[in-house]
């Protein structure tokens, strides 16, 4: 296996498969058997989740809303997500702990790096809720944040898109996709791939990005197992 312990980021969108709002049950038992896949071959899980699908805390300040609200709306909405990932891979008989980094302790552990640490190589999925638990962040820079805490060899960023291109390949059809490129290249062409706050901080620790398909079935598994699949950021 080419990883050991990874950090894989779904966005809060990704949990809506064909829905406009909320959580697709069906996608959410999709990306339940993926991670068990994983999971299954000793590759140590963490997780963090997105609530874009809920509420952004941007788009509340948009109408008028007091951001920092608005965001602690979006870190709550990060967190139903994580209980609903929580349930689908209990389903599928998963072990799993959901840790936040806002308290709610009758629901959640409290993050506690030693113990995610502990978890992990007990074999337990860490899905991490609550983004950073500051408002003006994204969950982006909450999973670079953790993967970096919790030594993961990679953050992988399961997209849509099977990888990083030249050109939004949804709107360009001669786009092109990279396998491998450089954090350098990536700001010089004006790639998009997380937030600057994100992704700078996964270049200052040299931690690897690799962006690809999770709505492929395989691909997690394949990824993990060295398989070329997305685009990798590195160094
Ligand atoms: N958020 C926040 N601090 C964080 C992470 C998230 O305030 O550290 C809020 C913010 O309002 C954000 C929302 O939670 O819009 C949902 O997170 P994000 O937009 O990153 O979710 P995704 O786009 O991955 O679904």
């Amino acid at each position: 296996m080419q990883y050991k312990r990874i950090l894989l980021k779904l966005s809060g969108e990704a949990l809506m498969g064909e829905r406009q709002y909320g959580i697709d049950p069906k996608r959410l038992k999709e990306y339940a058997q993926e991670i068990k896949q994983v999971v299954d071959r000793n590759i140590q899980v963490a997780i963090v989740i997105g609530g874009g699908n809920i509420f952004r805390g941007v788009a509340g300040a948009s109408n008028g809303m007091d951001r920092v609200q608005g965001d602690h709306m979006g870190m709550l909405a990060t967190c139903i997500n994580g209980l609903a990932l929580q349930s689908a891979l209990e389903d599928e008989g998963v072990h799993t702990r959901l840790q936040t980094a806002i308290e709610i302790k009758e629901i959640a552990e409290p993050y506690i790096k030693r113990r995610a640490n502990r978890h992990l190589e007990k074999g337990r999925v860490v899905i991490f809720g609550g983004g950073t638990g500051n408002p003006y962040f994204t969950t982006d820079t909450a999973a670079v944040l953790r993967a970096i805490e919790i030594n993961a060899d990679a953050i992988l960023k399961g997209t849509r898109v099977d990888g990083i291109y030249n050109a939004d390949p949804e709107k360009d059809k001669d786009a092109i996709k990279y396998n491998n490129i450089s954090f350098k290249d990536v700001i010089e062409k004006g790639l998009k791939v997380m937030d600057m706050t994100a992704f700078t901080l996964s270049e200052e620790n040299k931690l690897p990005i690799i962006v690809f398909d999770m709505n492929t079935n395989g691909n997690l598994l394949k990824l993990v197992s060295g398989e070329q699949i997305g685009t990798i950021v590195d160094n």
